[in-house]
């Protein structure tokens, strides 16, 4: 028998990020779990939510993971939502990290074992004018990468207009295509600033097979929205990055409205939620295209998942040769998975593979930082 006996939460700020990392301790010598939950913003409200979990997880056996999910998941009279369920991802994960190092092998044993050698990422690229989109994807060409995905690098300071934006995009990405080729796949991430109609307007815009997907072009609250702007417009489109459970995902797979699952394994409901969501996705014959925004633990997690997954496209890489978020630090990550050109290899240690040094925590101080808020010129709100 094996207990869990503690459960500690480590909101901090590394670098340019906030990341909210859990510690889920053990009663055996050496068996513990690293976590991370993937909000993205309201860090504490997460932090408040593992409080309670931690309530009743304590004393329980760390092995039986599916029917802690359940319970977590269930004893909330009003199920589920992000907030809770960022909560359950990052316990979920710790809870991997310790069965992997009680049984001696690396997570993806547990999830059903390796079905491939390394990890292809795509490369995350920020930017705010044609030059500066140009030479960073050229250079993300030379490191290696075979995918990059755009976004522009508004940060709130300037409205947000969305048919300016468009226009310069209708001008330049023609050339980055010509620039880089047609084995380059280019995905651009609009984090659901436009309309339908300005989204059907911009890829009418645009010649076919400038780009290979569009990110998040619109809301999602709606996927019957979404469904008609499949219709319209002839761009394969990734989503689901924000979904915390395998229901919010599944309107999205059950009608193909997305081509691209972007599992977020610190949202969607931790190791146990995100397998179940790659099987939906793999009936339909989606690839998934996991969200990777956050640290080492985020990147570990979602580096096994892929590893025991068949339907694979790329893991998203924040830290390349063009863009450096820092939120990989080794002095706070000793141990965690290295990038190579492009790739990750598989971790062969037992568990995870990551290790946050708890000692130096006291140094990082969480900031109450929001993300940008954006506006338009008439000062009415829309999202970053
Ligand atoms: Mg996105």
């Amino acid at each position: 028998m094996i207990k869990i006996t503690a459960i500690k939460t480590f909101p901090v700020r590394i670098e340019n990020g906030n990341q909210l990392i859990i510690k889920i301790e053990t009663d055996q010598k050496d068996i513990y779990g690293w976590g991370a939950s993937g909000l993205s913003g309201r860090e504490l409200a997460v932090v408040g939510a593992v409080k309670h979990y931690a309530n009743f997880i304590i004393g329980k056996d760390p092995r039986r993971i599916g029917a802690l999910w359940q319970q977590m998941y269930r004893s909330q009279y009003f199920e589920g939502g992000r907030v809770l369920t960022a909560a359950i991802s990052a316990i979920d994960i710790a809870l991997h990290d310790i069965k992997g190092k009680l049984f001696e092998v690396p997570v993806y044993e547990l999830l059903g074992g390796k079905q491939r050698e390394f990890i292809e990422c795509f490369a995350s690229l920020k930017f705010d004018s044609k030059e500066e989109l140009i030479s960073k994807a050229h250079t993300l060409k030379k490191a290696g990468f075979t995918a990059i995905r755009l976004y522009e690098a508004s940060e709130g300071a300037a409205p947000f207009v969305a048919r300016e934006s468009m226009a310069n995009l209708v001008d330049w990405l023609p050339v980055l295509r010509k620039e880089m080729g047609n084995v380059m796949t280019i995905g651009l991430d609009y984090h659901h600033r436009l309309t339908v109609s300005e989204v059907t307007t911009f890829m009418n815009r645009i010649p076919a097979g400038t780009i290979d997907f569009l990110e998040e072009p619109i809301r999602d609250e709606n996927p019957q929205v979404y469904q008609q702007l499949r219709q319209m417009i002839n761009v394969p489109l990734a989503l689901g990055e924000e979904f915390a459970s395998k229901w919010q995902f599944w309107p999205y797979i059950k009608d193909s409205i997305t081509q691209y699952a972007r599992i977020d394994v610190c949202n969607v409901g931790g190791l146990t939620e995100a397998m179940k969501v790659v099987a939906m996705a793999e009936t339909n014959y989606i690839d998934v295209m996991p969200h990777n925004p956050l640290g080492p633990i985020c990147t570990a997690a979602t580096i096994h998942m892929l590893a025991a997954s068949s339907n694979v496209a790329w893991l998203e890489e924040i830290n390349t040769p063009v863009e450096w978020c820092g939120t990989n630090s080794e002095k706070f990550y000793p141990v965690q998975p290295k990038l190579e050109g492009a790739r990750y290899k598989i971790p062969e240690t037992p568990g995870l593979g990551v290790e946050f040094n708890e000692d130096l925590a006291s140094e990082l101080s969480f900031e109450m930082k929001e993300t940008p808020h954006l506006f338009k010129k008439d000062g009415s709100f829309t999202n970053w």
